[in-house]
């Protein structure tokens, strides 16, 4: 396994004030020199990334968001016009137009990262394109209209550059800013990791050999494979590089989208191929939501209820109560009920009957609960009942409902038949549904007080605060329930 890289380097610091302006007039120049650099090659003229890095930088460490940051990140690159250019005013315009993307872009995203139910996500790549959109539009109408003249070029043609330019920069871009951080290898490497990288190329090496509009499209499901495989980081920077390289390979025309006749074969080739493509990739990214939510469903289900018993689980009861829509205060039972040396099954039987008849006397529970209440494994061999009852007498006659069926029920294990019995401490009371969990504790600790005495007055029995008294008088008084 490789070591992790452990460099602690972090270019702003919340309370190094003056070291970040330095860093924010640094970084504005050097991205602005390497825009100037890229305009010198025909092909890298079509990128300009100071912009989508400055409005990353300023989104990502929100606290950079202060008016003077962004008026220094301004005068960096009016300095350095200044110094290389003979612009003059125009490069107060020019420049505003950069400066209207990136505020628009940080401070959206800024908006977003402050908004409780948005901030669990690292980055929403929906939102990251449509504010890139929103930051080109404004930035390109500044930056065309103080640039009509230049070059004899009028409003029109200016504004799709400048548009097309910002926008996918943007795009490309931004996700790496926002995400950027020291690589780790955690995994030992395998030659299989490499396999989306080596599908990512091969669709690339498509692209240039087909040609044709299609072929842009044809390195799509190589990257939704690297999303699938590869971390959020890797997956940004491999698409930024890929879409970059499109751009140029389209530039330069090593990638030929434009063919003379519409009908010519290659043409229709690669837009069949390109559209099956892009067909595709919904389908790809549909599968693999279905697959997640599948496991988020499965992975709920086992924490919410109790494998080997089938009822619910002591969280999911909790859970249970905590959804519950009913906004009526009622009447409420609780009982916890604990089998009657349960130790001497386990002993006598083996581990495996004494699971089996948690399993059979759980269900036996719920069937006689019904629709009228839940059950569930509170740990071991004990399980608590929560019923919605009219009054603490019909709490009492559920609770020996219960505990005679048991009585009666008898447990298969292998060629013998087993009977055991449980004791039942109850309580009850109203609760309103707001309060649910709270009365539920109270109460729950209250049957478990009556639970000993259940115990303590000889097991098979139920006690409750009402009733503690012979347990035939109050069942035959209360008619007994059928089961
Ligand atoms: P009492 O009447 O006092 O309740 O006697 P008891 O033997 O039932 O005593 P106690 O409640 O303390 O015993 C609980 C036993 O339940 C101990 C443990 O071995 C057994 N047990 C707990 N969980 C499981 C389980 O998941 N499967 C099996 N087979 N046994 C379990
Ligand atoms: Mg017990
Ligand atoms: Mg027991």
């Amino acid at each position: 396994m490789l070591s992790q890289l452990n460099i602690a380097f972090r270019p702003f610091h919340k309370e190094k004030p003056w070291r970040n302006a330095v860093m924010i007039f640094l970084l504005t120049t050097l991205f602005y020199f390497i825009g100037a650099m890229l305009r010198l090659v025909e092909e890298l003229s079509l990128f300009w990334p100071l912009n989508a890095v400055m409005a990353g930088i300023f989104a990502r460490y929100t606290w950079l968001n202060r008016l003077h940051n962004y008026a220094l990140c301004y005068v960096a690159m009016l300095v350095y016009d200044a110094l290389t250019t003979t612009w003059g005013a125009t490069s107060l315009v020019i420049n505003l137009s950069n400066m209207v993307f990136i505020l628009t872009v940080a401070l959206l995203i800024v908006r977003d990262k402050q908004r409780p139910e948005r901030r669990s996500l690292p980055i929403n790549a929906l939102r990251i394109f449509n504010y890139c959109l929103l930051g080109a539009l404004g930035c390109a109408l500044v930056g065309a209209f103080a640039s009509v003249g230049i070059d004899n070029l009028t409003f029109w043609p200016l504004f799709a550059d400048w548009f097309s330019e910002q926008f996918s920069t943007g795009v490309l871009i931004l996700p790496c800013v926002l995400t950027l951080t020291w690589p780790r290898w955690v995994t030992p490497f395998r030659v299989e990791h490499l396999l989306p990288i080596a599908a990512l190329a091969i669709s690339l090496t498509a692209s240039v050999t087909i040609g044709g509009a299609g072929s842009l499209l044809f390195p799509l499901p190589a990257l939704i494979w690297c999303a699938v495989r590869y971390s959020l980081l890797t997956t940004a920077f491999l698409t930024f590089l890929t879409g970059a390289l499109e751009i140029i390979l389209v530039a330069n025309g090593t990638i030929n989208i434009f063919v003379a006749s519409p009908l010519q074969m290659p043409r229709m080739f690669s837009a069949r191929l390109g559209i099956a493509t892009m067909a595709i990739c919904p389908i790809i990214v549909c599968v693999s939501v279905n697959a997640i939510n599948a496991l988020m469903k499965q992975v709920s289900l086992r924490a919410d209820f109790d494998f080997l018993t089938r009822v619910y689980s002591r969280s999911g009861l909790y859970v249970a109560l905590g959804s519950e829509r009913n906004t009526e205060s009622r009447h409420l039972t609780v009982m916890l009920l604990d089998i009657d040396y349960f130790k001497t099954i386990n002993d006598s039987f083996g581990h495996e009957c004494g699971d089996r008849v948690l399993t059979a006397l759980a269900q036996k529970i719920q069937q006689v609960v019904g629709d009228s209440g839940i059950v569930a494994r509170m740990g071991g061999e004990e399980f608590a009942v929560v019923a919605t009852t009219q009054d603490p007498r019909q709490g009492f006659m559920l609770a020996e409902s219960i505990r005679r069926a048991v009585e009666a029920t008898p447990f298969h294990w292998r060629q013998q038949t087993l009977f055991l019995t449980v004791s039942i401490g109850l309580s009850s009371g109203t609760a309103q549904s707001w309060e649910l969990t709270e009365r539920f504790n109270k109460l729950l600790a209250e049957a478990d007080e009556y639970l000993y005495q259940s115990k303590k007055a000889g097991r098979n029995r139920s006690s409750a605060r009402e009733y503690q008294g012979p347990v035939e008088a109050v069942a035959t008084d209360a008619g007994e329930q059928s089961v």
